[in-house]
C-alpha cells in the first residue's frame, strides 16, 4: 500500500467531518472519540506481547510504539437482520485484534500478520480501509506494523470486523487523529463492502462499543445503542467453533441480500410503503408476505420478521433473568436460519442438535454469518463436562473462550 503526501494533508473540510458522529449513540457515550489513550496495555498479556515484539523486530527492528485493538464479537441473537434494519444483541470478546505499529515518515503501511495459513489476499482487507478512509478525506499516516489475533479466523467471530477496525485505528492514530467511534464503524463497515462482503453494521458496532459488562441491543435502524444485561450467575454463554467454513460464504451471504432486496421491493409494489427495510414488515403482515412474495421469498421476509421480535423477547428475558425464555428463543432462531433463511449446513444443525440435548442446555443456535462458523449456547452450572465431551465427539469442533471484553482503543506499547 502507498500514498502520496497529498493524501496526508488535513483539509479543513476533512477536519470538519472529523466531529463526533451522532448515528450509533447511547448515553453516556455519545460522540465516543478513537484516539490514543494514555492508558497502558493489559500488563497480564506478556506473551501476546512477546510474540507481537519479536514479530515486529524480526520485520521491522526495534520496536512498535502503539498497539491498536478491536475485539470479535458473540452475536446472542438477530441473526441476518442489521442489513434489514433490524436489532442485534452482539457481546465483545476477551478474543482479540491487535496491531502493533510504529508511524513512519514515508507515505507508506507496511503491515504483516503472525497468523499461520492465512490467505495471501488478507491484505485486501488493510488496503480497503486505507482506500476508504483517503476517498473520505479522513487523514491517515503511513506505519509499519504486525497484526496479531487471538481469534478463530472466519469461525463467524468477527476477525475481519476486528481487523478492519485495528487497522482503522492504527492509520488514524499515527496521524495523531481521533475519529468518532461511530464514523469509524461506518468507514470500515464500507472498506468490507469494498472486499465483497455486504455485510451490516453489527461487526463493526460491537467492535467499537461493545463493553465487559454485557451484551449491546444495537438498534440497526436508528443507530441506537443500549445495554443489556448477561443471563443470571446460574447460566452463562458458551461457544463453540464447528471447525467448518464454507467457500462460498461470502457469495451465498450476497445472495440473500439480493433475494431479501427483491422480496421488499415487490412488497412495495403490492402496496407495503411504509416499510423502508424488511425490519419494517412486522409480524402483522406475514399473512400479507405470505400471499404477495413465492415461497422462498416468503421464508426469507419471515426469518427477519420473526428474528427481529425475537431480539427483543431475549432482551426482556434477560431483563428479568428468564433463562427458560432466552433458550426457546434461541432454538427458534436456529430453526429459522436452517429452515427460512437457509444459512446453515448439516454439520452445524448436528452439532446444534447434539448440544440441545444436554441436560442444562438452555438453548443453543448457530452464530454469525452461517455456513459453518461458530454456535452460541446458553447453559446452566453443571453443563462443562457433558458440553466438552460432546464438542470432542465432532471433529473439527472446539470451545472458544466466551469471555466479554472491552471495545477497541489504542494504546502506547509497553516493553
Ligand atoms: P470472520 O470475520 O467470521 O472471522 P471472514 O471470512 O469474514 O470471517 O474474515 C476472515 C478473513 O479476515 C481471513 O480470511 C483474512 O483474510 C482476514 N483476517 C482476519 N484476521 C486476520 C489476521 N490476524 N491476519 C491476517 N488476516 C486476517
Ligand atoms: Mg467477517
Amino acid at each position: 500500500m502507498r500514498m502520496t503526501r497529498a493524501d496526508r494533508g488535513i483539509s479543513a473540510a476533512a477536519a470538519q467531518r472529523l466531529k463526533p458522529d451522532r448515528r450509533f449513540r447511547r448515553p453516556g457515550i455519545r460522540g465516543k472519540m478513537c484516539g490514543m489513550s494514555a492508558a497502558r496495555s493489559d500488563p497480564a498479556d506478556g506473551a501476546r506481547r512477546r510474540r507481537l515484539a519479536t514479530a515486529f523486530e524480526a520485520a521491522f527492528g526495534g520496536r512498535p510504539t502503539h498497539v491498536a485493538r478491536a475485539p470479535g464479537r458473540v452475536n446472542l441473537i438477530g441473526e441476518h437482520v442489521d442489513y434489514h434494519g433490524g436489532p442485534v444483541l452482539p457481546q465483545s470478546l476477551a478474543l482479540d485484534t491487535r496491531v502493533a505499529f510504529r508511524a513512519v515518515p514515508a507515505d507508506r503501511v507496511d503491515l504483516r500478520t503472525t497468523a499461520v495459513g492465512v490467505e495471501p489476499a488478507w491484505q485486501r482487507y488493510p488496503d480497503a480501509m486505507l482506500a476508504v478512509l483517503r476517498e473520505r478525506g479522513v487523514p491517515v499516516a503511513g506505519f509499519e506494523g504486525v497484526v496479531d489475533s487471538a481469534l478463530p479466523i472466519g469461525a463467524g467471530l468477527s476477525s475481519s470486523a476486528a481487523l478492519l477496525v485495528a487497522v482503522g485505528l492504527a492509520l488514524t492514530s499515527a496521524a495523531g487523529e481521533a475519529v468518532g467511534a461511530a464514523r469509524l464503524a461506518e468507514l470500515a463497515r464500507d472498506a468490507e463492502h469494498r472486499t465483497g462482503v455486504a455485510s451490516g453494521a453489527m461487526d463493526f458496532v460491537a467492535a467499537l462499543f461493545g463493553r465487559v459488562d454485557g451484551p449491546i441491543r444495537i438498534d440497526c435502524a436508528d443507530g441506537a445503542i443500549a445495554p443489556v444485561p448477561g443471563p443470571p450467575p446460574s447460566h452463562r454463554w458458551a461457544v463453540v467453533s464447528s471447525g467448518m467454513r464454507h467457500e462460498l460464504a461470502a457469495s451465498a451471504y450476497n445472495a440473500r441480500v439480493a433475494e431479501c432486496r427483491a422480496a421488499l421491493a415487490t412488497l412495495r409494489d403490492a402496496g407495503v410503503t411504509d416499510a423502508d427495510r424488511l425490519a419494517d414488515v412486522g409480524a402483522d403482515r406475514l399473512p400479507t408476505v405470505a400471499r404477495v412474495l413465492d415461497d422462498l421469498g416468503t421464508r426469507r421476509v419471515r426469518h427477519v420478521v420473526t428474528e427481529c421480535a425475537r431480539v427483543d423477547t431475549v432482551v426482556a428475558a434477560l431483563e428479568r433473568g428468564d433463562v427458560g425464555a432466552v433458550g426457546a428463543a434461541l432454538r427458534a432462531s436456529h430453526r429459522s436460519l436452517r429452515d427460512d433463511y437457509a444459512v446453515s449446513v448439516p454439520a452445524v444443525d448436528a452439532l446444534v442438535d447434539a448440544i440441545g440435548v444436554i441436560p442444562g442446555v438452555a438453548g443453543v443456535r448457530m452464530t454469525g454469518g452461517g455456513f459453518g462458523g461458530s454456535l452460541v449456547a446458553l447453559v446452566g452450572a453443571g453443563t462443562d463436562d457433558a458440553l466438552a465431551a460432546c464438542v470432542a465427539r465432532h471433529p473439527g469442533a472446539t470451545l472458544i473462550d466466551p469471555a466479554p471484553g472491552p471495545a477497541a482503543s489504542v494504546t502506547p506499547w509497553v516493553a
